[in-house]
């Protein structure tokens, strides 16, 4: 048993349960045309790992299998994918709330020019990577330039409506650049309301704060910088049990670029599919065996259950 299964076994959890699979991660593929020293996934442009259109078919069969509240998807940057616009336009087609998470800079990529006015008349949801309102900050993070380019994709999407009408939501995503917990997300959703409004005019959703996890080129970063020990430490001190309640894994199934099932994207970079006796592949999914089943946890997990708690969707307290 992991420690993470023992510390809530200590408060009479046999184990994490799903709840109901409301949302259905897609992870497209690995490409990206970034390279984050905090991208959990080492996504990068030189990364070939890509969804197959066969596989994009069976995800299709299988959310027309559930009655999912959203098709969340992600990559590295899902946009690059070839099949991207005709997957997101026959997932609108069968009628399923569909949400892209984009690194915005793609947007300004050869070739991506019309993305955004695609967006609008597929009425996609948006989550945005913006990890400061700071350029330096993001530059640090994201590499030289990225600041700009997101700002100026932003200006974008606001000019269509994106940030500003209810209907085209433009969540942007913020993460600690160094070994820290993320501030009280309502607090730093003020501060990156008043910062992108007064400097740049710019306008958003809402502000989802994500724990940076302790694997991928993030654990690297902390190796180099001998601050691996300290955050695991700190994410352990932290645990707060109010969280377990919405771990995102409880609500969700997430698919990698070949078919495999994983209970998140973490366990996806980790190499740890869906187990416990439940299907494991898009090619046999099952929504009874699916639904409620046992997540497949690790030490990482506590990254999710620490202070405010942290899901692809933002804090959970
Ligand atoms: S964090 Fe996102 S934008 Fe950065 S390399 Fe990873 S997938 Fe690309
Ligand atoms: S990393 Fe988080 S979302 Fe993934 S299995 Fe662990 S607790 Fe659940």
């Amino acid at each position: 048993m992991n420690d993470f299964e023992k510390k809530i076994a200590s408060l009479g959890y046999k184990g994490l349960q799903t709840q109901e699979i409301e949302t259905l991660q897609v992870n497209l593929g690995l490409r990206c045309n970034q390279q984050c020293c905090h991208c959990h996934l080492e996504a990068s442009p030189n990364r070939t790992e890509m969804m197959k259109w066969p596989t994009m078919e069976l995800v299709l069969r299988s959310a027309k299998s559930i009655s999912c509240k959203l098709i969340d998807l992600t990559g590295g940057a899902p946009e690059l994918h070839p099949y991207f616009r005709r997957f997101v336009t026959a997932l609108r087609q069968e009628g399923h709330s569909v949400q892209v998470r984009t690194n915005l800079t793609v947007l300004l990529e050869p070739g991506m020019e019309d993305l955004p006015e695609f967006f609008r008349e597929q009425q996609v949801s948006l989550v945005a990577s913006l990890p400061c309102y700071l350029e330096e900050n993001v530059c640090a993070q994201r590499g030289p330039g990225t600041f700009e380019k997101s700002i100026e994709s932003i200006k974008k999407l606001n000019a269509l409506g994106y940030g500003c009408d209810s209907i085209l939501p433009l969540n942007l995503v913020y993460n600690p650049r160094g070994a820290l917990l993320p501030p009280l997300q309502s607090a730093l959703e003020e501060d990156y309301r008043r910062e992108l409004g007064q400097r740049f005019g710019i306008r958003f959703t809402h502000l989802l704060t994500i724990t940076n996890m302790p694997i991928g080129r993030f654990r690297k970063e902390l190796e180099r910088q001998n601050q691996e020990k300290n955050y695991l430490d700190l994410l352990r001190k932290s645990f707060n049990p109010k969280t377990l309640d919405g771990l995102m894994c409880r609500y969700q199934i997430n698919v990698g670029w070949d078919g495999t099932l994983y209970d998140c994207d973490f366990n996806l970079a980790l190499g740890l599919p869906v187990n416990h006796g439940a299907p494991d592949h898009i090619q046999s999914f099952r929504p009874r065996d699916l639904k409620i089943r046992r997540v497949f946890t690790g030490e990482h997990c506590f990254a999710c259950a620490a202070g405010f708690g942290s899901s692809c969707g933002g804090a959970l307290l």
